[in-house]
């Protein structure tokens, strides 16, 4: 086990040992704690866990060791490398939730109330689009949507809204790609004294930390590339504001019972030890995928920011790492032409989601966004001959081979 003092220089060592905790039991692996309440050996002992006196575990809503290494994991992941105001390391605190969605749940109800609105861009994850739709209104609070690669519609939109609280931002975006400038929208945002949030599922923080830009919270579906092999669901909502996380952001999460679970948390531990390892090959065959479609005959359009082509090319440059691992592609035979690529795969995976070690591909025309009428599903950009990619780790000559022989003669 790593000494607590260490200092890390490498993603993947901190992403190894960040977080673990010797088990009293001397497990090498922090075991999976399936177990409800937590035992005192006295009344007073009781008394001081309840009253924070002493730390320890009471109840699995409230927190479990299992989570509690995946959280340290998290937010050092997020702050690694970071320095504070001060030019100390950077600290944060993490919650471990059910789901993406359970963490973005969490994140809204302890930080607005109605009568306080959110400003966000168009094209967001369908959940969190949905939420601002369909739950938030009913609380009075409201989203005010506009276009916020434009910098100045996002600046006349927190002059005219002053109720606006919170500015949430996710990029690259879920489905479209489409990247927002952390660093210019973060400083335009602490202009007007407003909080941050951003949805950092599609990059992880190996390829993009938005605490180096000062936002206040992340939020992540872990069940992407976090998790990485696709086999459990979660979420985490990470804040720079000790303060805050450990009394209103915990309460709303322990209130809201949005908790995760033992197992999940475990598989998400040992998951995020490869996060650095997997996101470099995941990356390296993305290039090389979106290079060979760009050049093919069946191919109208590859929508990958790591091409020079796309319109975000320079920002993902100078806030990813790498572009990550997600493209879509156009056909042009459309939907007969989607329809019969996805039928003729062999290796690659016909399913939705992401981040897991196969090659996936979905397409929405014929699957997600099926009972969507054409107008309005063209409206978010999905057209007849959309496929969305979310390249795995393969050898790439494989991904190709597959590609190659799906699309021949389209
Ligand atoms: C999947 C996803 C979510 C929702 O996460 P769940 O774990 O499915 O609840 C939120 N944001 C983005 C960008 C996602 O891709």
């Amino acid at each position: 086990m790593a000494n607590k003092e260490f200092p890390f220089t490498g993603f993947t060592s901190l992403a190894i040992h960040a977080g673990h905790e010797q088990d009293p039991n001397y497990a090498h692996l922090t075991p999976i704690y399936a177990s409800s309440t937590f035992v005192y050996d006295t009344a007073e002992q009781g008394m001081r866990r309840f009253s924070k006196q002493e730390e320890g575990y009471i109840y699995s809503r409230w927190g479990n060791p299992t989570f509690t290494e995946a959280e340290k994991k998290l937010a050092a992941m997020e702050c690694f490398g970071i320095t504070d105001a001060t030019g100390k390391p950077l600290v944060a605190k993490a919650l471990l939730h059910a789901s993406g969605m359970a963490a973005i749940s969490s994140l809204f109800l302890s930080n607005l109330k109605a009568g306080d609105q959110i400003l966000s861009h168009y094209s967001l994850y369908g959940g969190t689009q949905e939420t601002m739709d369909k739950v938030l209104p009913g609380l009075g609070i409201e989203a005010v949507i506009v276009d916020l690669r434009d910098l100045n519609k996002a600046e006349e939109a927190l002059k005219a809204h002053p109720k606006i609280k919170m500015v949430y931002l996710e990029t690259p975006a879920n489905p479209t790609l489409q990247c927002v400038d952390i660093e210019a929208l973060t400083t335009l945002a602490g202009k007007y004294g407003k909080l941050v949030a951003c949805d950092n599922t599609f990059a992880t923080p190996y390829l993009q930390q938005p605490f180096r830009y000062g936002v206040d919270f992340i939020v992540h579906s872990t069940t992407k590339f976090l998790n990485g092999h696709g086999t459990a669901i979660g979420g985490v909502l990470i804040g720079r504001d000790i303060e805050f996380m450990t009394t209103r952001a915990e309460k709303t999460m322990q209130l809201l019972g949005g908790n995760s679970n033992p197992f999940d948390a475990f598989l998400l531990v040992n998951g995020m030890r490869t996060l650095e390892v997997r996101m470099e090959r995941h990356c390296h065959n993305a290039i090389e995928i979106a290079n060979y479609l760009e050049g093919h005959p069946a191919v109208a359009k590859v929508n990958f920011t790591g091409l020079p082509s796309h319109p975000d090319f320079y920002l993902t440059t100078k806030q990813m790492r790498h572009p990550g691992a997600i493209m879509s592609i156009e056909l042009k035979g459309g939907l007969e032409a989607g329809k019969q690529m996805m039928n003729r795969l062999l290796l690659c995976t016909r399913t939705v989601s992401l981040g897991t070690c196969d090659t996936l591909l979905c397409h929405p025309a014929s699957m997600t966004h099926y009972g969507v009428p054409k107008e309005q599903r063209e409206k978010y950009g999905i057209t007849d001959g959309l496929i969305r990619m979310s390249i795995g780790m393969e050898n790439v000559q494989d991904i190709l081979i597959d590609l190659e022989q799906s699309l021949k003669g389209l």
